[in-house]
């Protein structure tokens, strides 16, 4: 018989309780037994806003349902994977990646772009593997579950908020606003900011005029391509648009900061923010990754300037304390669990000629490395690699004076017109791009200048289901889960 006992907690359990409690141990149980005939892999793909998530999920998800287009993929080449399969997804509380739409879009008669990642959302694809070698005719085959968990980088920069008070924030982001690359990206919310009496009586509308003008500046310090522009949900609000916790920003404290003022109030959301949306994403989400994929819009970065690549390098080391807390790190007590391998990607390589791959690959490593060195890493397995998810242009070559020049040709999003061009070469040592950024330089040096048009997605080539032309995304798929087929 069950009689109502009493939790650890001290409150008495009622019998529908205990139910419940031993409905959900049983659920474990065989879910758990499930998972070790079945074993499930979750790989979260992150970068941030505009790095190319969607466009990469979806060519992943498509180019393993067809691999034809997957070579480098062992199990593949070794004839091991008998089907691959889209699931319903296992958690309910969480979007489903509208992988069909999207695909739908980009193999569209007249194809487009999809919509870009603005939340976080997860797919189940799941393999069928033959058994190989001597075990082949003992054992029936086995299925791996793959659950790709997408999700803005811009949550990850979060992190730091963690162990800062609303003071430390504050003085933090307004100096960083008053720096001469960012100063006039801010100048009229940082005028309101003057003008705001942050020791006076809370006065909503103009707590509302406040958070939009902060807003407002770290979507145009996005814009001009820097990466460091926490909160991040400012930026990506989904359904929390306008919901107390995002009206909030930076103010300098008041001689006397009493709760019913406006600093007060600030102060209190700050905290409500830290609480309940970056610590639960942490918590819920963050903390059940094995593998990772960190995407990086290393071109645009070159393109914006010397500014943004040296946001993104903070950026990138910023995403690394987040794979690695510290011992005493406030993460390590939400998380405990770490991820196991990390691959970080310079995406869109389709705008440049294979032979400045290497260098691309060369520049996000040296990134990396800076990155690495100033976040103190110890971690995980890392790689680095250049890819396109959907390949948008070919290569062509032209003679030039009497040089060859290499070029890629494909279709602008703007206007549609076909061209063929040559987006500037990288330097071959990446310490000529890091060195100008780290110094704060506001324009490259003379000799190295780079243009990047948008493509539009190429015309899909027949009406035929098949995988997505791409770049590397076989050698990304190789280091994500090819151990594990
Ligand atoms: P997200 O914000 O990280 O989800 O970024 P998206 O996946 O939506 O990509 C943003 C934009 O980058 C797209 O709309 C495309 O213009 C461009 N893009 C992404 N991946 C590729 C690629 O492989 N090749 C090219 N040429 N453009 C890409």
């Amino acid at each position: 018989m069950i009689k109502a006992q009493k939790s650890s907690k001290g409150k008495r359990l009622g019998i529908a309780d205990i139910a419940d409690q031993i409905a959900r141990v049983i659920d474990d149980t065989q879910s758990g037994a499930k998972e070790l005939m079945e074993p499930v892999l979750r790989i979260g793909v992150t970068g941030l806003s505009r790095a190319g998530k969607t466009v990469f999920i979806t060519s992943l998800v498509a180019n393993l349902l067809d691999r034809s287009r997957m070579p480098g993929l062992q199990a593949e080449a070794e004839g091991r994977i008998s089907a691959t399969f889209l699931q319903p997804q296992p958690d309910d509380t969480i979007p489903r990646f509208a992988y069909e739409a999207h695909l739908r879009a980009l193999n569209a008669p007249a194809p487009f772009w999809p919509d870009s990642t603005s939340s976080i959302s997860q797919l189940r694809l799941s393999l069928r593997l033959r058994p190989v070698g001597l075990l082949r005719s003992m054992r029936g085959q086995r299925v791996v579950h793959i659950d790709i968990v997408d999700y803005p980088g811009e949550w990850l920069l979060d992190l730091p908020l963690l162990k800062q008070s609303y003071e430390q924030w504050s003085a933090q982001a307004l100096a960083l606003a008053a720096t001469p690359a960012r100063h006039a990206l801010a100048t009229d919310w940082l005028a309101q900011t003057d003008d705001a009496a942050p020791g006076a009586a809370l006065d909503e509308p103009q707590a509302q005029a406040l958070a939009a003008a902060f807003t407002a500046y770290l979507l145009a310090a996005r814009g001009a391509g820097f990466s460091n522009c926490a909160p991040g949900r400012f930026l990506l609000p989904g359904d929390l648009k306008g919901s107390p916790a995002l009206t909030f920003a930076p103010l300098p404290r008041p001689a006397k900061a009493r709760s019913s003022t406006l600093y007060g109030a600030f102060e209190r959301r700050f905290e409500a923010y830290k609480k309940q949306i970056i610590k639960p994403f942490f918590r819920d989400h963050f903390a059940r990754i094995d593998r990772q994929i960190v995407l990086v819009d290393a071109l645009g970065a070159i393109d914006s300037g010397p500014a943004a690549v040296d946001d993104l390098r903070a950026a990138l080391s910023e995403i690394l304390t987040s794979f690695r807390p510290g011992k005493n790190h406030i993460l390590s007590r939400i998380t405990g669990k770490r991820v196991e391998k990390i691959l970080f990607a310079a995406t869109k390589a389709d705008h440049i000629h294979h032979s400045q791959h290497p260098r691309l690959t060369a520049f996000l490593e040296a990134l990396l490395t800076e990155a690495k060195d100033a976040a103190n890493w110890k971690g995980a397995e890392t790689e680095a690699l250049s890819l396109a998810a959907l390949r948008a242009t070919v290569e062509q070559s032209t003679r030039h004076e009497g040089e060859v020049l290499e070029l890629v040709r494909g279709r602008l999003q703007d206007g549609g017109k076909e061209v063929a061009l040559h987006p500037g070469d990288l330097p071959a040592d990446p310490a000529r791009l890091l060195t100008p950024a780290r110094q704060g330089a506001l324009v490259w040096p003379g000799d190295i200048s780079y243009h990047l048009p948008v493509f539009a997605p190429p015309k899909p080539l027949d009406a035929a289901p098949h995988g997505l032309a791409h770049i590397r995304m076989d050698k990304a798929a190789a280091f994500l889960l090819g151990d594990k087929l």
